[in-house]
């Protein structure tokens, strides 16, 4: 069984140097098998946190390692394992720009290349529901569907990826576009791009976009 648990203390460092969390809301998680996962504590200043902290559950909650509560939130990152088999990672934040389109319950429009590359299209807004119930679970993985992030009405962000790194670049990417969008809407109207394009964008970054060597040593 592999141990990442270090893998999500890198992260959570990257996603506070970020700001895209405050105090110690947002969460993090990664998957260990098909029915468990490691998670961050409920409610612990990310300061400081180490690898026995983080909590092993399975998906019906029951802490399997760890001595601490886990996250409220154990329900949205189990939902998601559950219904969308190639999530390994989840990261959960608070970020502003993206909270400010959750708040305004309205979905990050498919407007930059980057984004729609990386999500698989716009980010929608799921129905609002309490913090850490099944109803937010589930309200976030209909509205996810086959992208990689979803806003949590009045909430925050969720991002899942196949890995932790994969996971956080999406909050990134999702903060940033919704950054630019609320900056370009002060511009003029926003352009969304075509269905083609998105899926040819999000076709290209899955099968072809990285690096690779030219076959010549150096
Ligand atoms: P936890 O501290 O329990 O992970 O909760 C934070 C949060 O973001 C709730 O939505
Ligand atoms: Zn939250």
């Amino acid at each position: 069984m592999t141990d990442n648990r270090d893998e999500v203390l890198f992260i959570i460092r990257q996603m506070c140097e970020d700001n895209l969390v405050l105090g110690t809301w947002g969460n993090v998680s990664v998957k260990v098998d098909d029915e468990s996962m490691w998670i961050t504590p409920s409610g612990m200043s990310y300061d400081g946190l180490c690898a026995t902290d983080l909590v092993q559950i399975n998906f019906n909650g029951t802490v399997l390692k760890g001595c601490w509560k886990p996250s409220s939130e154990w329900r949205l990152h189990a939902a998601l394992y559950r219904g969308r088999p190639d999530c390994a990672a989840i990261v959960h934040t608070h970020s502003t720009f993206a909270t400010a389109f959750a708040v305004a319950r309205t979905a990050i429009p498919p407007v930059v290349e980057d984004f729609v590359q990386v999500v698989g299209g716009g980010v929608d807004v799921a129905e609002y529901a309490l913090p850490g119930t099944d109803c937010l679970a589930q309200n976030a993985l209909s509205a996810l569907a086959d992208k990689s992030a979803v806003l949590l009405a009045s909430h925050g962000l969720v991002g899942i990826a196949p890995n932790l790194t994969e996971a956080l670049k999406v909050c990134r990417i999702v903060e940033k576009t919704a950054q630019a969008v609320l900056y370009a809407k002060m511009l003029g109207p926003v352009e969304e791009l075509s269905e083609d394009d998105i899926r040819a964008m999000r076709s290209f970054y899955l099968h072809s976009y990285g690096p690779e060597t030219c076959g010549e040593d150096v």
